[in-house]
């Protein structure tokens, strides 16, 4: 795998395979590569005229549109490093990450910056800050998404859209190169605190191209956007790899399963990747048919467990076999993955689905505490070296010391290989529940659950016990067509879990808590108990 220097070189190759071709399609709207060429130089000439240069800071605050996009690439043009900040953030998440990178611009919506923005901005480094017309953003009148009223343009803000159209060209000789940072990506803060992870425009283009040669999908195919794009998975995977493939790129503002299958119909996208909440989210809309899927040829599930059921629930129904993927945002998303054609083996013992194959230049360890290799079949903490890893988190040289020793990434995950080149992630090292002293992974435990036909999604936490220490409890929700109470869960799971293992406590929620990415917070139902 040979990537181009930078994602703006991905970008221009693009562009000079097929200027005239859509790169992105938005609701009824489109931008052809050429369009997007000029508008992004004007937005990174704007910056540049802003005193925005090499390796200043844009943060960029957007869901998935074409504005996203321009901005992103103005920024590169202009030499910057881009802070994708998840639009959900609290002001003072917020301003964490504006005060921890030092951001200089801000891109965002008009409406965030009235609620709270503009407050969160005072008194940081922010000095320039585009916004967009909220209501704008939505080019159909689709409530489902939005059905925002319209704002009278902040007057303390430059519009991004009429920055692109301006028509200023981008400064000469800022193109960055490999090692320069492309993105400081915070990690969705799963697991506390966010830190930047600082993944280089090698990181970002090797791991694209990568996807391009790897995956089989035809030049100039439809990808559809599913993961946000503030996320390193949809950033990657869906908006660097589209790129890298010279193809379209199909947005929907945010996840809502009925727009998402009226997209797969409009677009009839051959590749798409999210997390597996989403297609159980479209597995159980009460519109969705196999005709929805069937332009598809690779559909990914990444960046949180997949349960083997949700498999072969979503294949019988429609069709498509979803490959699993495994990665981090401090391996540029994915650093193994089900290669196309293949599927991945269920262990028989634990019943977990092996996440994938490690790519291509990527070496994969199980290590014990001490950094030494387990052997195969037994479980440690997964190690990852290789061109997507990062080289560490933003200004945190004692935590880029102990999560990447040598260089090389401690994911904080358990997993396992078996001899055949299989991983699996067993769960995450700190979500182990000590059940009298007996270890419980709770993916174990979600995976049998998720077999029940009634259950839509589950999360297992341990809760404090007064005799064993801690003790496994279930939260679900429940697909809804079927009525089932607790006890008939806990039967079912005692049938097929070991005593110490099968939850003792199961709660019934209307939906679980989840990051704008789509994983299950499990942090938040630990601390409902
Ligand atoms: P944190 O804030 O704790 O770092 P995060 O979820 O915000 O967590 P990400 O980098 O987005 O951070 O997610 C990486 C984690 O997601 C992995 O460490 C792993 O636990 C989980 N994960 C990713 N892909 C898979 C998969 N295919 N199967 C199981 N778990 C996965």
């Amino acid at each position: 795998v040979d990537p181009p220097a930078s994602v703006v070189h991905v970008f221009g190759r693009a562009l000079a395979t097929a200027p005239e071709r859509t790169a992105l399609a938005y609701f009824d709207g489109s931008l052809t590569y050429r369009e997007t060429d000029s508008l992004s130089d004007s937005v990174a000439g704007h910056l540049a005229a802003r005193g925005i240069g090499r390796g200043d800071r844009v943060a960029l605050m957007l869901q998935n549109t074409p504005h996203f996009v321009l901005a992103l690439l103005g920024a590169w043009k202009a030499g910057a490093v881009v802070v994708p900040v998840n639009p959900m953030y609290t002001a003072g998440e917020v301003g964490h990450v504006f005060a921890d990178a030092g951001v200089s611009a801000l891109v965002c919506s008009d409406r965030a910056w009235e609620k709270y923005l503009r407050g969160a901005a005072a008194g940081t480094s922010v000095t320039t800050v585009l916004t967009t017309c909220e209501r704008d953003l939505q080019t159909r009148d689709d409530s489902r998404v939005l059905g925002f009223e319209r704002l009278p343009r902040p007057e303390d803000t430059e519009d991004l859209l009429a920055v692109a159209r301006a028509g200023d060209r981008a400064p000469e000789g800022r193109t960055p190169g490999p090692d320069d940072i492309a993105l400081i990506s915070y990690t969705s803060g799963t697991s506390g605190t966010p830190k930047g992870a600082t993944n280089t425009h090698f990181n970002i283009a090797y791991n694209a191209e990568r996807q391009r040669t790897g995956a089989g999908i035809a030049e100039g195919a439809c990808y559809y956007a599913l993961a946000p794009l503030f996320h390193i998975t949809g950033m990657v995977c869906q908006l660097v790899a589209c790129l890298a493939n010279a193809g379209t790129l199909a947005l929907t503002y945010r996840f809502e399963a009925g727009t998402v299958l009226d997209a797969f119909a409009e677009h009839r996208p051959a590749y798409t990747v999210g997390p597996s909440t989403a297609f159980m989210a479209l597995a159980a809309h009460p519109d969705a048919t196999r005709d929805h899927f069937s332009s598809f040829q690779m559909i990914s599930s990444g960046g949180a467990p997949l349960p083997p059921a949700l498999v072969e629930k979503f294949r019988a129904g429609f069709g498509p076999y979803l490959h699993n993927g495994y990665g981090l945002t401090e391996c540029t998303a994915p650093c193994a993955s089900v290669p196309p054609g293949r599927e991945a083996p269920v262990d028989p013992v634990s019943g977990t689905l092996a996440v994938g194959a490690p790519g291509p230049d990527t070496v994969v360890r199980i290590v014990d505490d001490h950094g030494q290799d387990v052997p195969i079949g037994e479980q440690g903490e997964i190690a990852v070296s290789g061109p997507q890893v990062v080289p560490g988190y933003w200004r945190r040289p004692e935590a880029t010391a102990e999560g990447f020793p040598g260089g090389e990434l401690r994911t904080g995950d358990i997993g396992f290989m078996d001899r055949a080149g299989w991983l699996y992630v067993v769960d995450r090292k700190k979500d182990m529940i000590n059940a009298s002293g007996f270890k419980v992974w709770p993916r174990e435990v979600e995976d049998v659950l998720y077999g029940h036909p009634a259950v839509r999604e589950v999360a297992v936490v341990g809760v404090p016990d007064e005799y064993r220490g801690e003790t496994v409890k279930a939260y679900v929700s429940l697909r809804g067509e079927e009525p089932v109470d607790a006890a008939e869960l806990t039967a079912y799971c005692k049938e097929r879990l070991a005593a110490y293992k099968y939850p003792r406590q199961i709660e019934i929620l209307p939906e679980l808590p989840k990051t704008t990415s789509g994983k299950i917070l499990r942090r938040e139902l630990r601390s409902l108990k």
